[in-house]
Order: C-alpha cells, then structure tokens, then sequence
C-alpha cells in the first residue's frame, strides 16, 4: 500500500472544506490558535510512520485526555466504576445537562464531560499524586518525556467553566464526586489542557491497537481485556452525538476533541491522529473528519 500517496491524495481532496467552521472559543485560549493548520500522522504498528502537513505542531487535546482518563480509572477500581458511569451513548452534546438529571446524576459514559467529571474524581481518590502520575502516564504511552500540561489553558477553562461546574454540583449533588467540586473542575481542567502533536497521539493510541503487548506504568496495565473494553466505548461514544456518523463514515473507534483533534486506530494494525481546529456544530474537527473518512476509504483498512 503506497501511505504517502495516500496521505497526499486526502490532503488534496479535503482542500475544498479548509474555510468551513471555526475553532473552539469557548475556551478563551483556543480562540487564539491560528484556525488554518491541519496535520495528520499515521504510525502503524510494524514500526513504518508516515505524516503530512502540522503532524509534530503541539495543539490541546482537550477531550482526548478522557481516554487516559478512563484507562487510569478502570485499572484503579475496575468494574465498579460502572455502578458510578454508564457505558451506553448518549446521543446528546458534551456537555449537557438534562440527560444528567434525568439519570439522577449517573453519566451516560465516560466520554461526556459529566462522566470524565466522575473519572476525574476517582484518579484524585486513588492517586496519591494524581497530577503527577497522569502526566507521567502519557508521556510513557506516546514516548515522549517532554509532553505537559498548558497551564495557560487550564486556567483559561477554569475561569469560565460555568457548565462543567453545573454538571459537577449536579454531580455532587447525587453523591456521585467524592472531592470537592473546585477540585475535580481544576484537575478536570488540567487534564484536558496537555499538548500533544498528531506524531504523540497516534504513538500514544498505537497501544490501544497493540493488545498482545500490554502497556504497564505505575500499576496500570491496558490488560487485553480492559483494551477492548476502552476501544468499544471509543466506537461507541467518542465522538458525542456524532458517534453514530462517525462509526458510519469512518469505521474506527477514536476519540475527538475541541482543540480540533482525533485520533482513532485499528487493532493489530495502525493508530493514525489527525488535527485541524475548524470544529463543526457538534464539536468535532471538520477536516480531520474527512481526512479519516477518505483514508479507511482508500486504504478499505476499517475495523468493518
Ligand atoms: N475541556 C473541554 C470541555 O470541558 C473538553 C470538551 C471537548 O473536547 N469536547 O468543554
């Protein structure tokens, strides 16, 4: 399969859309990033890499940190995290409210903000130095000690995070926060605000295609078994209410965020992470979209 072609081929096609959208502003700090870059870098899991375009310019990955998140999470308690966070999608924005409060403050799944509030809250119970040992974690998977947090952008967020703290109270609420609520948005906060490149992400998601050698550090372990657990939840509820039409288009479990991120992959073959920050109204990158579409097209390398 010639992957450069491939890549130039997407790149060429996706130009029509390179105006369409716009970047988060939501966050103050992501309004600043210059809307028109787009990266894509493909790691497969024979060693070849290939990449096109900004694949080693750092950007947020804002929800993508979810997926860590998660991982973290389910290795600390395991299957009782599921009593706190469902697994099933929700088929409404990020960062609503009203399922929340209809399911009596349980979240949907752990890719909603209300259920990476819950997930936040278990990493702070159980880590005794939580901050610490989420970074230390993604730097190991994507190899690369000099990935960190954007405190800028943490606290960006943290000054106008007035939904997410609707949600958390809401939480609280229902008993399902066990720290304060100021300490679970900071955190929260912090772990959406890393930096990472298309290069970190897709080395990073390469151990979510790789399940036959389990990725360890600190206690945690992608176990084969809690591998295809988190790359099910990715199909199913990573890309919000776009999930459905994602699964559809592209055919990949991954995960989204507003920095204009994606990164999904394919078990025992590739993790591929694309980055564009024009956003459509549901959250999620608008090139980045295409560019993954177009390439499980062209390669006929999806997980269907
Ligand atoms: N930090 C962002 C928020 O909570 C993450 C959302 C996202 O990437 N979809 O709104």
């Amino acid at each position: 399969m010639n992957y450069r072609h491939i890549l130039e081929e997407i790149y060429r096609e996706i130009q029509p859309f390179a105006y369409e959208g716009k970047q988060a502003d939501y966050i103050p700090s992501l309004a600043q990033v210059n809307p028109d870059q787009f990266g894509i870098y493909l790691h497969l899991l024979d060693g070849e890499h290939y990449s096109l375009g900004e694949s080693e310019v750092n950007f947020s990955i804002q929800s993508i940190s979810k997926v860590f998140s998660l991982a973290i999470a389910l290795s600390l308690i395991g299957k009782q995290l599921w009593e706190r966070i469902g697994k099933e999608p929700s088929g409404s924005a990020f960062n609503s409210l009203v399922q929340l409060e209809y399911e009596h403050g349980k979240p949907r799944n752990p890719f909603i903000n209300a259920g990476a509030l819950v997930l936040t809250d278990v990493l702070l119970s159980h880590l005794e130095n939580p901050e610490d040992f989420f970074i230390s974690f993604v730097r190991k998977l994507a190899h690369n000690p000099a990935i960190d947090y954007s405190h800028e952008v943490a606290m960006s967020e943290y000054s106008c995070c007035y939904l997410n703290a609707s949600i958390a109270y809401l939480l609280k609420h229902h008993g399902n926060l066990q720290n304060s609520v100021d300490d679970v948005l900071r955190f929260y906060c912090l772990m959406c605000s890393v930096e990472m490149s298309c290069k970190d992400l897709a080395q990073a998601f390469s151990a979510f295609a790789r399940s036959n050698e389990p990725f360890s550090h600190g206690g945690v372990q992608l176990t084969p078994s809690r591998v295809k657990r988190i790359n099910a939840i990715m199909q199913t509820c990573g890309f919000y209410d776009e999930a459905g039409e994602f699964s559809f288009l592209v055919g990949l479990p991954g995960k989204s965020g507003v920095g204009g991120g994606i990164v999904a992959l394919c078990p025992a073959k590739y993790a591929i992470a694309v980055w564009s920050p024009r956003l459509n109204a549901r959250g999620n990158s608008i090139m980045g979209m295409k560019a993954l579409e177009l390439f499980t097209t062209l390669t006929t390398q999806s997980i269907f």
